[in-house]
């Protein structure tokens, strides 16, 4: 688990209950207040010149450095700057997202909080998914399973033509690494997905993901050459045909990828484009990770303290899709 300085307490630093949510953000200001103080934890620094001290506050969340005048507030520069839904809405789609096992679709985040679009939902599903990435997270460690795994997408440019019902699936390569724990079950989790399952796309991911001096456990594969020389243990298992099921040699990668399919196919319909994929899977990791966290609302806190360091993304670069 990435492991908090203080760790934040329910009723006090977090609501624990949808009533004490309502209480607690009843008001706009009531959600900037809150804001504020995940924002500037060890008090309010000037974004621009850097100066820690007593800021005077102005109306409509405005805060104005004494120093130098600059104007800041507690949304700029986060995934809420410039937004046009009320905070509140944003609050109350943090709870239902974070709240909801399996997270929801902008169809079922559209219905619930009654928005207006499904473009809005939709963004701010993909807003929060880039605070979903926790910067400089701990890499993983200890036994780690590596493998690649084919991953069934619904291609909505492509809807289900007359002719036959195959042409709308399209097959995308993810690796997969899982941390084994002794003697039995799962730890954390990294995906990402790659355009081969070579040495050049699986080195990259293993370096941004695995500690050195964790011992990684692959097939016989030779993209998994040299790990010992980049400071990891390697043990691999040599597959001889096929009588080695693949969920008895990498039980974790296996069970992974099996929960990361049914996501797919279940909360979000299998719609999910291959240019949009990598958001989705942050989503999903982030939700895995955190699996065992018992209270939704210190999921709801972790995810709000996660927004408001996360840069603004326009809409615009949201909705293009990467080749
Ligand atoms: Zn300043």
């Amino acid at each position: 688990m990435d492991t908090p300085v203080k760790a934040p307490f329910g009723g006090t630093d977090f609501p624990t209950t949808w009533v004490q949510f309502l209480d607690w953000f009843h008001s706009e200001q009531a959600c900037r207040d809150y804001l504020e103080k995940l924002r500037w934890a060890n008090g309010l620094t000037c974004p621009k010149c850097g100066l820690i001290s007593q800021v005077e506050r102005m109306s409509r969340g405005r805060l104005i450095c004494p120093a130098c005048r600059h104007q800041a507030t507690a949304t700029a520069g986060t995934i809420f700057d410039k937004t046009r839904t009320e905070l509140r809405v944003w609050f109350a789609a943090i709870w239902y997202i974070t709240s909801q096992k399996h997270g929801v679709s902008a169809l079922g985040l559209q219905r619930v909080l009654g928005l207006g679009s499904y473009e809005t939902a939709w963004a701010m599903l993909h807003r929060l998914r880039r605070a979903m990435v926790v910067p400089d997270r701990e890499l993983l460690h200890g036994k780690v399973e590596v493998d690649e795994t084919y991953l069934a997408l619904t291609d909505r440019q492509n809807p289900i033509s007359a002719v036959g019902r195959k042409s709308n699936t399209t097959k995308v390569l993810v690796v997969i690494a899982v941390e084994m724990l002794h003697p039995k079950g799962f730890g954390r989790i990294r995906i990402r997905q790659i355009n081969r399952g070579d040495y050049e796309n699986l080195m990259p991911f293993i370096r941004a993901s695995v500690r050195p001096g964790a011992v990684i456990h692959s097939d016989g594969s030779p993209s998994y050459k040299n790990l010992e020389d980049s400071g990891y243990g390697h043990r691999r298992t040599v597959y001889f045909g096929s009588d080695t099921p693949a969920h008895e040699s990498m039980p974790g990668v296996h069970r992974v990828a099996s929960l990361l399919q049914r996501w797919i196919m279940g909360t979000h319909h299998g719609a999910v484009q291959p240019g949009q994929l990598d958001y989705y899977l942050d989503e999903f990791v982030f939700r895995f990770n955190r699996r065992t966290s018992r209270s939704r609302g210190l999921l709801f806190y972790r995810l709000l303290q996660q927004a408001v360091i996360t840069k603004p993304v326009t809409y615009g670069r949201i909705v293009e899709v990467p080749k």
